[in-house]
């Protein structure tokens, strides 16, 4: 087995000297005759000599190492890997968008923009907010862009004394790292014991020096604040902004509208909520939601409707200017916008409940084996743990590994750092029943396996191209030779 994956892998090493992908009729004409000399190789680079076939093959045994959403179960908490409709690929690749100058004027790309404007109102109805921009690249830079509004809003008001954004301790990682880059100071509160803010903590964080509390909701033990409105309103008290990490909307998509619960601003994740691919460090589209007192600080252009004509306002004085070269990520909010066409109200409210539903089922079936950490109703995810001493020494990275084995991607682990060996896992509702119990049969058969012969779990995995990678050095010093 072992050296038939190496020679699978390794087939681009087989360079033949004098072997050709292709082979081309007479040369006419050659850049080397246009080229100034000092322009032009010395000496022939140094190419695998392959042939086209190998390299096919070579390529294709690469693809099929990874696993992908197309082919697996990816219950990959905070991540939301539904299925991506293929339609909206073809749609997306029309040449009318694809193509598009970035510089073609307005008249020409009015297809485009009428697009923009259309998805700019599906986000304003769902969420309740007054303006979205839809030039952020992902949810971190939505975030960035989120807060960067929110300091255009305290500066407008000569309100410079506020320098602190408040992250309580389930907020997503890239929070407190968006409000640092930004300029703020962190404050970091704690969890109540039942996993949602600890009202007191924030009363105590609060002050006139708070520019903003940016809360993820559901947050990421995959529960809702059941208190957020009363949030909100000590938020406005100390006359900060409410920031709210809409990343996982899934869990709230038709069932809630964010400005209801005093949502000052917030940002969307297309590439997780809306269908739209997510993984492979991108593209993706985190659009960004304020409500009306907010709005005039979001950066321009927004799309408008003029006469019947589609535009791009730059007009907004106040605003805090561009955050992403020309119209932002098209395709990627085309494809939300395909999404949003696609399904009325009720069908969105009963995406979010089956995706509730689908995270419960797999909270209550795995009890008794692995709990969740907090033992409550879930929104889109569970976060579960285990108890070390009933786990013969094997850790949760370990579980991770044999799922592996068993054709399921792994959940999201040791995430979030409140909770000890953490599994975090949001199956969405996209995935059957069928598919739920397969995977909850293999996370019972490597809880036997723990009791019976945990060394097969901690050497896991087995069936994998690559054993454990340093995934450290992976990320740090990638070795990109071979
Ligand atoms: C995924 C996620 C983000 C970050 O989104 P990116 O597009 O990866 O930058 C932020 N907050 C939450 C809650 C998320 O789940």
């Amino acid at each position: 087995m072992e050296e038939i994956l190496q020679h699978s892998q390794l087939s681009i090493e087989k360079s033949q000297p004098g072997r050709r992908g292709v082979r081309f009729a007479a040369v006419t004409k050659c850049a080397a005759d246009y080229l100034p000399a000092e322009y032009l190789r010395k000496s022939a680079p140094k190419l695998p000599e392959i042939s086209e076939f190998e390299t096919v093959r070579h390529f294709t045994r690469l693809s099929e190492l990874n696993y992908c959403l197309d082919g697996e179960f990816y219950p990959l908490g905070s991540c939301t890997m539904k299925y991506n409709p293929k339609a909206y690929d073809v749609l997306s690749a029309l040449p009318a968008f694809a193509s598009a100058h970035p510089f073609a004027p307005e008249s020409a790309v009015q297809g485009t923009l009428e697009m923009m404007y259309n998805l700019q109102e599906l986000l304003k109805e769902i969420t309740g907010l007054a303006s979205f921009t839809l030039q952020p690249a992902a949810g971190a830079h939505g975030e960035l862009t989120g807060i960067m509004t929110a300091r255009a809003y305290h500066d407008a008001r000569k309100d410079f004394k506020r320098t602190e954004v408040i992250v309580p301790d389930t907020a997503h990682g890239t929070n407190p790292a968006t409000a640092h880059m930004a300029g703020y100071t962190v404050v970091n509160i704690k969890s109540g014991s039942d996993g949602c803010v600890d009202k007191e903590a924030l009363k105590a964080a609060l002050s006139d020096k708070t520019a903003a509390v940016m809360l993820t909701v559901p947050n990421t033990v995959g529960l809702f604040e059941k208190d957020v409105r009363e949030i909100a309103d000590m938020v406005h008290k100390a006359g900060a902004l409410f920031y709210m990490d809409g990343a996982n909307f899934n869990a709230l998509i038709g069932l809630a509208k964010p400005a209801d619960f005093g949502v000052d601003i917030m940002h969307l994740n297309l590439h997780k909520t809306f269908a739209a691919p997510h993984g492979g460090g991108g593209p993706g589209s985190g659009p960004v939601g304020a409500a009306a007192h907010v709005a005039p600080f979001l950066p321009k252009p927004t799309v408008e409707l003029k006469d019947g004509k589609y535009t791009l306002s730059g007009k907004m004085s106040q605003s805090l200017g561009k955050m992403k070269a020309f119209y932002g990520n098209i395709a990627v909010c085309l494809r939300g916008y395909c999404y949003l066409r696609q399904f009325d109200g009720k069908t969105l409210k009963e995406i979010a409940e089956n995706a509730v539903l689908n995270a419960n089922y797999i909270r209550v079936a795995l009890k008794g084996k692995f709990n969740a950490f907090f033992d409550s109703p879930c929104m889109h995810e569970c976060v579960l743990t285990q108890n070390p001493a009933e786990m013969n020494g094997v850790h949760t990275s370990d579980i991770a590994k044999r799922l592996l084995d068993y054709g399921f991607y792994a959940p999201t682990i040791y995430f979030p750092l409140i909770v000890p060996e953490a599994m975090m896992i949001e199956p969405t509702e996209t995935e059957s029943k069928q598919m739920l119990d397969a995977f909850v049969a293999a996370m019972d058969k490597i809880y036997d396996e723990i009791k019976t012969n945990p060394q097969v779990v901690k050497d896991a995995p087995h069936t994998q191209c690559v054993k454990r990678i340093d995934e450290v050095s992976a990320a740090r010093e990638p070795n990109l030779h071979w």
